[in-house]
């Protein structure tokens, strides 16, 4: 499990993992040794705080997987920028976002080419439970 979750979470490492029901409870630890500040660019690596992201990720072995991440917000301790601290990224999430990128990559496959209703069924069945809404609103259409 180590080594997965090197290759598919870039800067985390893992902790520990449980089954809740069907569902694959991944929890997982940021190692990054320093973040860049969104706004500025600058890199810290003074740690202000820590919190836990929860996201969405493929199902493993046909268990639909939830990630927590325990993160953390940095100092920016560049003196021209306006914003005191930040929260840090990862290549594999956008920020504020609850689906990996891998994730919403899959469900824009299988919605390009089927409607919503379809395309849900398809996706339940690969162990991804999404709503005909989220599908709606990953592809910017109102259906
Ligand atoms: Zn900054």
């Amino acid at each position: 499990m180590r080594e997965l979750v090197r290759k598919l979470f870039g800067g985390t490492e893992y902790l520990s993992h449980r089954l809740e029901s069907e569902e694959l409870v991944l929890e997982l630890e940021s190692v990054q040794k320093e973040a860049e500040c969104p706004h500025c660019k600058e890199k810290s690596s003074r740690v202000h705080s820590r919190y836990l992201r929860k996201f969405a990720d493929l199902p493993i072995k046909g268990h639909p997987t939830r990630v927590l991440l325990h993160c953390r917000k940095f100092f920016c301790d560049n003196p021209f920028c306006r914003y005191k601290t930040f929260t840090e990224n990862f290549a594999f999430i956008r920020p504020m976002e609850s689906k990996t990128q891998r994730l919403i990559s899959e469900i824009l496959k299988v919605s390009g080419n089927n409607s919503s209703r379809k395309a849900k069924a398809i996706l339940a069945e690969k162990g991804i439970k999404i709503s005909k809404a989220t599908i709606c609103n990953l592809n910017n259409k109102n259906c």
